[in-house]
């Protein structure tokens, strides 16, 4: 009993250090000369959810596209769970779903038939396929669409569809590119909540994104990409901890007329009743609470500027990078 439940330790360590995704000095450069990519290292861990962020044009897709074999590298190593794609694609390829920008299913095929015609290109039986579609579609609430046609869906269904689809062969790792890209906030925080759900599941995720709220919301590590190179990789944590100082919104109950500062602050004034306050990392709030409370001025609310991931990336983005 003893050694039984020692050796599932052990095999629970191993397992719980394996690399899902391992990039090593990839580089792309296309026909037309732009080096999309100069040399990536990534390394994404087994049941991690892995943000990818950076702006349009960064090099992201790029990264995708490379895995799926949609583009070819022009040097450098991938594997996915110790898999390298270029000695076997084909067993790679099972391992990684992936969820592209664009919706690309027969709009005039059923929603049950999608997910198991694409079992079909995975040799998954007709039996088990029909399950899987069941369990997948349930997971992804499309169970009552089952029977219509893709074209009919609304565009959260189709996105879910996308996902349900990228799972159907239940890869290990699960590849999105910008999921959420012009989607509704609504939408948006449904699609969050089902991403999260299968990453508790036990499945690796991997998302591109530029929207820095939907990393911070969802990720737990972080590489920063601009211009072809890495420039941040870490834990979300770690990061946000690397900035020195917060701004906030202060919303006042009557208009402050003074020019004289909170003490340890910078300060600016938007208008007669709200000010914008940058607090440096560790400063005690209630000092400036004190402050207004003095000239008998309540803080009606008080909120982030911006969030604190989108404060690092524009101070990591700005240098000059060529
Ligand atoms: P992201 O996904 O981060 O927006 P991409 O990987 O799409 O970035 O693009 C990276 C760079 O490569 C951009 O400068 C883009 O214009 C260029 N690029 C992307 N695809 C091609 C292509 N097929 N041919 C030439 N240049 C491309």
């Amino acid at each position: 009993m003893h050694r039984l439940s020692k050796k599932f330790i052990d095999e629970t360590k191993i397992m719980a250090s394996m690399t899902a995704l391992d990039i090593e000095g990839l580089k792309k450069r296309y026909k037309n000369g732009v080096e999309a990519l100069k040399g990536i290292d990534l390394e994404v861990k087994e049941g991690d959810f892995f943000g990818l962020l950076g702006p349009n044009g960064a090099g992201k897709s790029t990264v995708i596209g490379i895995l799926t074999s949609i583009v070819n590298k022009t040097s450098g190593k991938a594997k996915i769970f110790g898999v390298d794609i270029d000695k076997d694609f084909n067993k790679a390829k099972t391992l990684i779903g992936v969820v592209p920008q664009e919706m690309n299913f027969n709009i005039f095929e059923k929603v049950e038939d999608i997910l198991i015609n694409q079992a079909g290109y995975y040799g998954i039986p007709r039996l088990v396929a029909k399950k899987r579609a069941e369990k997948y579609m349930k997971l992804m609430e499309l169970w009552e669409k089952r029977h219509q046609k893709s074209m009919t869906l609304s565009g959260g269904m189709k996105r879910r569809l996308m996902i349900a689809r990228a799972l159907i062969h239940e890869p290990k790792l699960l590849i999105l590119d910008e999921p959420t890209a012009g989607v509704d906030v609504e939408l948006r925080r449904g699609m969050w909540a089902f991403l999260k759900k299968i990453n508790e599941q036990g499945t690796t995720i991997v998302l591109t994104t530029h929207y820095l709220e939907e990393a911070e919301a969802l990720c737990n590590t972080i590489a920063i990409i601009d211009k072809g190179i890495v420039i941040e990789i870490g834990q979300k944590k770690q990061l946000i901890s690397k900035l020195d100082k917060e701004t906030f919104i202060f919303d006042l109950k009557k208009p402050y007329n003074r020019t004289k500062k909170p003490p340890c602050c910078e300060m600016k004034v938007i208008d007669d009743t709200t000010l914008e306050i940058e607090v440096m990392k560790g400063q005690d709030l209630n000092a400036i609470f004190r402050h207004f409370d003095r000239y008998g001025v309540g803080i009606a609310s008080m909120r982030n500027k911006t969030n604190r991931l989108e404060e690092l990336f524009v101070e990591l983005t700005k240098g000059d990078r060529k």
